[in-house]
């Protein structure tokens, strides 16, 4: 940071904004604008409690210098639309600094409020049975683009957001730098507990071992969808250079560094992976493996013809998972009815 002592005429001497930054990066950042180091305390609770979208709006600070300062980039995003589901899922459409369209989603649940965030415009990965994916890849989010989203949904419901996910839009470990930031951010600017915290990815080699070293105490979802190999690289194109084995392994180095448990997120497509075979054979895979597996039946999209199965078929395979020892949950998505579910995201869609 440059610093200088007058106040009134500095501009930043960089343009990243202000948002994602610690208490300690921001008292720096005040104090290279000649303010005194209280004011980055004072700067960290209105951005992260207070809801400050420009510096003009921290009445506590002195006029003069609000008013030299109002051009600086605190890094919030409008709300270009918002959307209510029956079941009071909340789906935000955000604009972005260039113009681009994000969403992220509020799910309020008893005393619990989850926020899914999106990690990138849209997804590169093209997995078949996901929305995202059939808009195409446009870039990366910024660490207080992510934050932002957590931000919006907080103050949009007044409560305090207990949990977030990592399963908007986008692959979060093609974006790792910026998502693992962002979570500390998460973590120690807004007080969201690790433990509260989620990432989804479909698995890029080399990145789960990564992200581990980076000893979050946060849990990793692990997009499986499939038994096998080849069924995997039918409804996962990337799945082609990650075998199924490579991908497990990872796995497992995780949960020996991080010593926490692994999800894996299991789609089912009615007639193509929700069978008894198929589940005899997930038993098998994940055999031994200290995880959980979370149940999702297919939330529909227009590209596509796969089914969601019966309830039956659901409890069935649900069945035989736990037959065989292992630890299952079915997650019902919630905001089906607004397009806000998992896999019913995309970049250029405007909500209704
Ligand atoms: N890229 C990350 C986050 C994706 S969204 C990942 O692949 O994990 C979070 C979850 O929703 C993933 O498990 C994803 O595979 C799943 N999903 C995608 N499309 C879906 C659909 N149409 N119905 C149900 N789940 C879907």
């Amino acid at each position: 940071m440059v610093s200088t002592l007058d106040s009134s005429l500095t501009t930043p001497s960089s343009s990243r904004p202000l948002l994602g930054m610690s208490q300690t990066e921001l008292t720096d950042w005040v104090q290279g604008q000649g303010q005194p180091a209280y004011r980055g305390k004072q700067l960290h609770q209105w951005l992260y409690n207070k809801g400050a979208r420009t510096l003009a709006d921290i009445t506590v600070f002195p006029k003069d210098w609000r008013q030299a300062m109002e051009q600086v980039s605190v890094g919030r995003s409008d709300i270009h639309h918002r959307s209510i589901a029956p079941d009071q899922t909340v789906k935000f459409l955000l604009r972005l600094e260039d113009g681009h369209i994000i969403e992220a989603v509020g799910i309020p649940t008893d005393k619990r409020l989850t926020v899914c965030v999106s990690s990138q415009v849209g997804c590169p990965m093209a997995c078949d049975f996901c929305a995202t994916g059939k808009g195409g890849f446009i870039r990366n989010l910024a660490t207080h683009e992510i934050v932002d989203q957590v931000l919006t949904v907080q103050e949009a419901f007044e409560q305090r957001v207990s949990n977030i996910v990592f399963m908007g839009m986008g692959e979060p470990l093609i974006n790792a730098h910026n998502v693992v930031n962002a979570v500390k951010c998460l973590n120690q600017d807004i007080g969201i507990g690790q433990r509260s915290i989620t990432v989804s990815t479909v698995g890029i080699p080399g990145q789960i071992r990564r992200l581990a070293e980076h000893h979050l105490q946060i849990t990793l979802a692990v997009s499986l969808h499939a038994s096998n190999q080849s069924l995997r690289t039918e409804l996962i194109p990337s799945a082609q250079q990650y075998p199924l084995t490579a991908l497990l392994d990872e796995c497992r180095e995780y949960v020996t560094i991080t010593g926490r448990r692994v999800t894996f997120e299991y789609i089912l497509l009615a007639g193509l992976n929700d069978c008894e075979e198929h589940a005899a054979e997930l038993s098998q895979l994940l055999r031994g493996f200290q995880s959980h597996v979370n149940l999702i039946p297919y939330n529909p999209i227009d590209e596509v013809d796969y089914q969601r199965p019966s309830r039956k078929r659901v409890n069935q395979f649900t069945d035989r998972l736990k037959a065989s020892g292992i630890a299952v949950s079915v997650r019902y998505s919630r905001g089906l009815e607004k397009d806000a579910a998992c896999g019913q995201l995309r970049a250029s869609k405007i909500g209704n």
